[in-house]
């Protein structure tokens, strides 16, 4: 025998429900079937919305006839496609439920309440319909059918609204009244008897737990459920997109996921499956060729370590505490009794060896009863204030972590707290159950999918998503976007989705939260007229749950440096080739720092010297393994290193800086270069990386023009004006060649002191190779002496910069990258 069970999702319209109709038929070739129902789509939502309505004391008719109307639109539908359906049963069914129904919110117009009994008999009704429309669609297949009703025989105790089944006492029902072969039976979901033989519901979604007792009593070989997903995935697919199919799972495995929230079961299913070792197999009835998910004994095919991660949300935390706990014995179970006697159910207690403190979450719906019961049982020692006014912490959810491995593995639990720190969540208790098979932490309801996406990344080997936003996409944002748009699918192989979520100049910004398309960005860049700012940018990640997002500062704008704290603040991680942050102020160079370590983002620059060269890493890495600066020299500007190498071969400084200009190797202005101020900033950063606290004031700065040169004017002025430095430079040229040197235009850092100014090299000096853009940079220190650490190669140019720019959003990833 096979216990088949459709959810209402399966059976919501009339394609879905002959669709369930034609895997009950295959089945039954096969052999022996049950099948259990749920109410069709919603109407099970809808039922209660009648309830509550009644209670409220609104009219209900519109509800109910609505609700009819769909109903029997459902059996049309079907009418329609299967002509000679027999009408009869489903519309008597149709009629005495809705008759019935009235009646009921008749009733309770007038009680004004809503006995539990009469609240079952009223949200079960969906099942009964299902269940007549099926068997007449059988009937229609010509299969032979046979109604189970549950009332009679599943015998049931407890709540009348929660019950649970005596499976010994239900199987000797079957056992007595032995289904007949070669029928299908058909039985609703959701309902069972009690010991009045009233009918009494399973709880909400109880249908599955239906199809469980049904396979137990009859020892079925298999119970399946299906439903509108392939099977139990590693997480809520409708939370994260690359969810992965589980092939399988262990009873307690699957026990977990649905306690902690995996709604595809309900908690209570497993139990009685378990007992008889009832294979349980979850499918998609959109998709009946797909494999499912099997839970079973043991843990099966799937040999992952962490099987799932699930959520549970609208719960509130109660925290007990106060001096008088300690050494009072049986305050845990006086806590829980009253909880129990309110009727509240426990969904987890959190460990804590002190005995000052009792913490538990409950549903945030039960609150009023908790808080009541907790005052009444506790009246005593809240007045003497042996305990603290109890503390009720308001929608949090509780993220969990399951699987059988987890028992023998190491270093979840701290992979899992690591996430959960990366996307800033903030923990408020933390729980594992003895069984090591479920590790939960209780965390503020609003990072749901924060958490989720984070801990699916980093705990399941999957994508990984990089969400990049470029400011200023000119040469060097230009640049980058077209690298991004090469490399997308080379990292898409490697699991990485690098995406380009914004752009944005000086004139517009353009948006998308999936990625902006990157063909014709520019034209469209053209188009854009948004505003760029940190609010509509942090609204976005914020509303689209963006676990990554990389701000990208193309620009060399102070104004968006200056916004570079809120941004790290608004969980952005910054990469920038943009001198301006590391070289203002140093208060504020120390507080982007603690606001990055505050809230775990990278803040990266190693594009700021050197461009593409790896300066910066370097450099810190030889300080972290306890280096220490002594000197540095070097040649940090490209447009200079050009410049000044053409002097070498004999030109004048007027030619080689239009040559210079000409090639595009000065910034527009050449004053920007010859003014000395770019070396002096890239100077700065590098001596602050070494540890030392200089504003840009101390940085003294000679020009590489002759002093007193007048500099004013338009960029045309100035470069008429420029031949009248060129005697200086021929003058300086021909005294350092008289010495076997060449003149070069030098950084320095030394003896605490930051100088940018000429300096004449000789030929073993580092320096004296350098030109036709190149840099050079060369650090003394301890570790590196007499013999400096020399770094030399172009250190300039869109394409090299724009590389060195993307090398530090990939390693925003950090240790991901090495997954
Ligand atoms: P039915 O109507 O068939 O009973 P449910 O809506 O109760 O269906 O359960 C199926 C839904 O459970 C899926 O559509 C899915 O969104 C949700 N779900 C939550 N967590 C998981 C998970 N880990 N694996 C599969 N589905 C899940
Ligand atoms: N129809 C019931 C509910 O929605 C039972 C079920 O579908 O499992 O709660
Ligand atoms: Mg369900």
């Amino acid at each position: 025998m096979r216990v088949l069970k459709f959810g209402g999702s399966s059976l919501a319209d009339a394609d879905r429900f002959l669709r369930a109709a034609n895997i009950i038929a295959n089945s039954a070739k096969q052999g022996e079937v049950s099948v259990v129902l749920s109410a069709p789509g919603k109407t099970t939502n809808k039922l209660v919305e009648v309830i509550d309505s009644a209670l409220r004391h609104e009219p209900v008719e519109s509800h109910l006839s609505n609700l009819e109307q769909s109903l029997r639109g459902l059996f049309n539908d079907i009418r329609s496609i299967l002509p000679n359906i027999e009408v009869s049963g489903f519309e008597n069914q149709i009629d005495t439920s809705f008759q019935q129904l009235r009646q009921f919110v008749d009733g309770i117009h007038l009680l004004g309440m809503c006995p539990d009994n009469v609240n079952a008999r009223i949200i079960s009704k969906g099942e009964r319909i299902s269940v007549q429309l099926m068997k007449a669609v059988l009937e229609s297949y010509e299969q032979q059918t046979n109604l189970i009703d549950p009332v009679e025989f599943l015998f049931a105790k407890g709540a009348p609204l929660e019950a649970m089944v005596d499976v010994e006492r239900s199987t000797e029902n079957f056992a007595k009244n032995p289904l007949p072969l070669g029928r299908i039976n058909i039985m609703p979901g959701f309902t069972a008897g009690d010991d009045t033989g009233q009918l009494v519901t399973l709880g909400r979604n109880g249908s599955d737990y239906s199809a469980a007792v049904l396979a137990a009593c009859l020892r079925a070989d298999c119970c399946e459920i299906w439903t509108d997903v392939d099977g139990v995935f590693n997480c809520d697919p409708r939370l994260v997109d690359d969810a992965r199919l589980l092939k399988s799972l262990s009873y307690q495995e699957a026990m977990e996921l649905s306690y902690f929230g995996a709604s595809v079961l309900h908690p209570k299913t497993i139990a009685p499956i378990a007992q008889f070792h009832i294979p349980c197999l979850i499918k998609n009835s959109f998709n009946p060729q797909g494999a499912g998910t099997l839970i079973g004994q043991d843990t099966g095919e799937d040999k992952l370590d962490i099987k799932g991660i699930t959520t549970l949300s609208d719960l509130t935390m109660v925290n007990i505490s106060g001096p008088g706990m300690k050494g009072m014995v049986g305050m845990a179970s006086r806590v829980f009794g009253a909880m129990s006697s309110a009727g509240v159910s426990i969904v987890l207690i959190t460990q804590s060896s002190s005995e000052y403190s009792i913490s538990f979450c409950i549903e945030s719906e039960d609150k009023k009863l908790a808080q009541q019961s907790l005052a009444d049982s506790f009246e005593l020692e809240l007045k003497e204030g042996l305990l603290e006014p109890v503390d009720f912490i308001d929608d949090v959810a509780i993220v969990t972590l399951v699987g059988d491995g987890m028992r023998t593995s190491r270093g979840v639990a701290s992979q899992f707290f690591a996430s959960l720190a990366e996307v800033n969540v903030n923990i408020v208790a933390i729980a594992q159950g003895s069984s090591e098979r479920a590790i939960s932490a209780v965390i503020p309801e609003n990072k749901i999918s924060e958490a989720i996406k984070a801990c699916h990344e980093n705990l399941f080997n999957s994508k990984h998503f990089l969400d990049v936003f470029v400011v200023g996409v000119g040469g060097v944002g230009g640049a980058l976007v077209d690298q991004i748009q090469r490399q997308q699918s080379k990292l898409a192989d490697k699991g990485i989705v690098i995406r380009v979520c914004g752009l944005a100049n000086s004139k517009g910004l353009l948006t998308d939260a999936e990625g902006l398309p990157l063909d014709n960005w520019r034209d469209r860049m053209g188009a854009a007229s948004e505003a760029f700012s940190l609010n509509s940018l942090s609204s976005l990640v914020q509303r689209n749950h963006i676990i990554n997002p990389v701000l990208v500062d193309c620009t060399s704008s102070s104004m968006i440096a200056d916004q570079y704290v809120d941004f790290l603040a608004a969980g952005f991680h910054v990469v920038t080739p943009n001198k301006k942050a590391n070289t203002a102020s140093m208060n504020y160079y120390h507080q982007l720092r603690d606001i990055a370590r505050g809230s775990r983002r990278k803040l990266l620059y190693e594009t700021t010297v050197g461009a593409g060269l790896p300066v910066i890493e370097n450099l810190q890495n030889l300080i972290a393994a306890g280096d220490e600066l002594e000197r540095f020299t070097g040649i940090l500007s490209g447009s200079l290193s050009y410049i000044f190498g053409k002097l070498d071969e004999g030109m004048t400084l007027s030619q080689a800086t239009y040559l210079a200009k000409g090639n595009g190797f000065t910034e527009p202005d050449p004053r920007d270069d010859l003014s000395g101020m770019d070396v002096a900033r890239k100077l700065l950063i590098l001596a602050r990386e070494a540890g030392m606290d200089l504003e840009l004031e101390d940085v003294a700065v000679e020009k590489a023009l002759p002093p007193g040169f007048d500099d004013s004017g338009s960029v045309e002025e100035f470069m008429d004006r420029l031949p009248e430095a060129d005697q200086y430079f021929s003058h300086l040229v021909q005294q350092a060649e008289q010495e076997g040197k060449v003149l070069r235009y030098v950084g320095e850092i030394k003896d605490g002191q930051c100088r940018v100014s000429l300096a004449s090299v000789d030929e073993n000096d580092p320096m004296f190779k350098i030109k036709d853009g190149e840099n050079a940079l060369a650090f003394y220190s301890r570790y590196y002496q007499p013999i400096p650490l020399v770094l030399r190669g172009y250190g300039a140019g869109t394409e090299v910069t724009a590389a060195g720019v993307f090398a530090d959003v990939m390693r925003t990833l950090g240790w991901k990258l090495g997954v």
